[in-house]
């Protein structure tokens, strides 16, 4: 059995569809990395997706795993320290975006609170979403109860369904 760094498991979706997409998903990975406290454990594929509920061209979308000691809270705010430093801005909802990234799941922690929803509330509406994370599930030892378990996903044909529905392409790998 490999040996794991102690904390708790969380997933990270990417996405963004302006700029160098690939790049900045790099970046992210380097500074998730980076985050105190904190390594990455894992990361799914590349995705492609039209738009949903936004504008402009195609977006990119991935999910990573970390190792973590933060709190959900302080990890948040390493995630948008990170979009900040990609010029991030918001002029209007679901605009086009250089990097979008999002709390998917945390340990198993369940929080509705204004300025964080975990899991994340739109998890399990989007097939850009659900693929690379039950991938990435898929490819990592599974969590035991007592260290948060293992998100709760619609079975792989359903997302195989949903992911065809909505047009998603899997590509290829996500690189540091
Ligand atoms: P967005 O513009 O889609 O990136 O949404 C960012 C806002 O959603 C921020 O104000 C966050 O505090 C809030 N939020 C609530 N739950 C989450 C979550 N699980 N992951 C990321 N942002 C969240």
């Amino acid at each position: 059995m490999s040996e794991q760094p102690p904390g708790f498991r969380a997933y990270v979706g990417l996405g963004g569809n302006l700029g160098d997409v690939v790049a900045s998903f790099q970046d992210a990975l380097a500074r998730l990395g980076a985050a105190p406290l904190s390594c990455v454990e894992g990361a799914s594929r590349l995705y492609r997706t039209k738009p949903v509920d936004a504008t402009g061209p195609d977006f990119l979308n991935a999910v990573v795993a970390l190792q973590t000691s933060l709190g959900p809270r302080e990890l948040l705010g390493v995630l948008q320290g990170i979009e900040r430093a990609h010029d991030r801005e918001r002029p209007y909802r679901n605009a086009p975006r250089t990097l979008d990234l999002d709390l998917l799941w945390f340990g198993g922690v369940v929080l509705d609170r204004p300025d964080l929803t975990l899991p994340h509330p739109r998890m399990h509406e989007r097939a850009f979403v659900l693929a690379p994370l039950a991938e990435l599930v898929g490819k990592l030892p599974a969590k035991p109860s007592n260290e948060g378990g293992n998100p709760v996903l619609p079975e792989a044909s359903r997302i195989e369904a949903y992911s065809q529905n909505q047009g998603i392409e899997r590509l290829n790998e996500l690189k540091p």
